[in-house]
């Protein structure tokens, strides 16, 4: 190793192993080694497996200083042919990360210390972290040095999430029974004891407060890691304060040290020489045709659907959600994952096949990013997880939400109501408000006004991320403040 090399500062990262939580947290490693840091991206075994399946056996080499590491997740054993599986199952997994992770988190940094007297690493710097972790918290303090969190979610969900213990002492969560989730009291009951939210309704809440379960996991395992958040070097979010500042400042108020670093995409593309550029972290395979297939079209023409990596639906969901689209007349871009649909894989009638073949393209995944970017498409069908509503602001993409769970619904009441870029689909969703809702995107005066607005918020992300933007200081203040900080 060169005197250089090992004079770099060494951050290790290490994601909730989920593909939403995977990629923030890769793009801000990459971010870091932009400014000059040595990198050790932190994966399960399992998910390094999947990565090696979709990107080929090189993929994890990176470069000499953007390395990949691995931990088991302490799961059940997979079965290597199948796609969906328990890793994808949110309760088990934080179960096993509550359970399971500290120790071989542990023995992988005495490991990279270790290695680092041999020259062939420097050793660890600091350590960054999905704030829905609480384990490498415990390893930074034991080994003496800062540590970052970082929100894969909105600063709105986490003031939130930073709020469930506070809706449970005030007797709001748990429901008092399961009639709550059903008599129409979450769409109408205004939470008014959050400061930083506007008009938000019970229903707008992130779902793992909507129980009626004294004892439910989720609720408990939020609130324990909720409880460390405040111990932590800092905070730092995937946002800009264009979009959030009343949940910023309302946070602000309740923790040390904390700030928005974001949005991501935009921040990325402004990387000058960016040789990490081509360097996904996408689980799934990417189809080649999307893009191919996206050049063939007009401009701004396309619908692109896309549900994420973990929300389902039910068959007859899907189905009303195919002939709305093939009523639209639209042309459409649809990801349909192998494991859409709650209990099996989907069967599309040859009547909608005849009905969209020429206007339409099917596939199992995409590079999302660069299909948002296509100037082809010209809405976005989404469930509203973060990553997909920051990366369709940077691309400048008006949505159409259809939240599932965890913090859609949240996301969904700020796409819509505060910053109108994108319309709600009712969950229980029919083939007439699609097609009536596709067409407003595309060529509706509301689509147009909410076209105009995304692209607004488009160039204001570009500024907060350039040399001497909001964001672009705030980023480098924590380096300096507090990763580059000797303790
Ligand atoms: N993604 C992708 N291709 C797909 C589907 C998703 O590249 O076909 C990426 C997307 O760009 C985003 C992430 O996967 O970065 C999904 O995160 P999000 O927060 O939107 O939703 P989640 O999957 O966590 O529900």
């Amino acid at each position: 190793m060169s005197n250089i090399a090992e004079r770099k500062p060494h951050a290790v990262l290490v994601p909730v192993p989920l593909q939403g939580h995977i990629n923030p947290l890769f793009k801000l490693a990459k971010l870091l080694h932009s400014r000059g840091f040595h990198i050790t991206f932190v994966h399960t075994d399992y998910n390094h497996k999947r990565y090696l399946k979709s990107r080929g056996p090189n993929a994890l080499r990176g470069l000499p200083d953007f390395r990949f590491e691995t931990i088991p997740d302490g799961l059940p054993p997979l079965n290597d042919d199948s796609d969906g599986d328990v890793s994808q199952h949110i309760p088990s997994l934080c179960d096993s990360i509550r359970n399971n992770f500290l120790q071989p988190f542990r023995q992988l940094l005495a490991k990279l210390n270790h290695s680092a007297t041999t020259g062939l690493n420097p050793p660890v710097t600091c350590l960054l972290s999905d704030c829905f972790m609480s384990f490498p918290i415990q390893v930074a303090q034991e080994l003496s040095v800062p540590i970052i969190l970082l929100s894969p979610v909105s600063a709105g969900t986490f003031l939130c999430f930073m709020h469930f213990r506070y809706l449970v002492d005030k007797g709001i969560v748990p429901l008092k029974d399961e009639s709550y989730l059903t008599n129409g009291y979450l769409d109408t009951t205004k939470v008014e004891c959050i400061p930083g939210l506007n008009n938000f309704r019970m229903r707008d809440l992130p779902s793992y407060v909507k129980t009626a379960d004294p004892n439910d996991f989720m609720l408990e395992y939020f609130i324990e890691v909720a409880g460390r958040v405040p111990t932590v070097s800092a905070i730092v979010f995937n946002t800009f304060d264009e979009l959030e500042r009343d949940a910023m400042n309302a946070l602000s108020s309740m923790l040390p040290s904390l700030c928005t670093i974001g949005p991501f995409p935009s921040f990325l593309d402004q990387i000058p020489n960016n040789h990490l550029a081509s360097l996904g972290s996408n689980l799934w395979n990417e189809d080649p045709k999307c893009l191919q297939w996206l050049q063939s079209q007009e401009p701004r023409s396309v619908v692109y659907v896309n549900f994420g990596s973990i929300t389902v639906m039910s068959a007859d969901q899907l189905l009303e959600f195919a002939w709305g689209l093939a009523n639209s007349k639209k042309p459409f871009l649809w990801i349909i994952r192998p494991d859409l649909v709650i209990g099996g894989s989907v069967i599309l009638s040859s009547d909608f096949v005849n009905e969209t073949r020429d206007r339409s393209l099917i596939a199992g995944w995409c590079p999302q990013e660069q299909v948002l970017n296509h100037s082809s498409v010209g809405g976005f069908l989404t469930h509203c997880g973060w990553n997909s509503i920051t990366e369709s602001v940077c691309a400048g993409v008006p949505m159409l939400c259809w939240p599932f769970f965890a913090d859609q619904p949240t996301n969904c009441r700020y796409v819509c109501n505060e910053w109108e870029i994108g319309i709600e689909i009712d969950t229980n969703v029919k083939r007439e408000e699609v097609e009536k809702l596709v067409n407003e995107l595309m060529v509706g005066e509301k689509g147009k006004k909410m076209r105009k607005k995304t692209m607004y918020l488009k160039k204001k992300a570009e500024e907060f991320t350039k040399p001497g933007g909001r964001s672009y200081m705030n980023l480098d203040k924590v380096i300096k403040e507090v990763l580059l900080k000797q303790t």
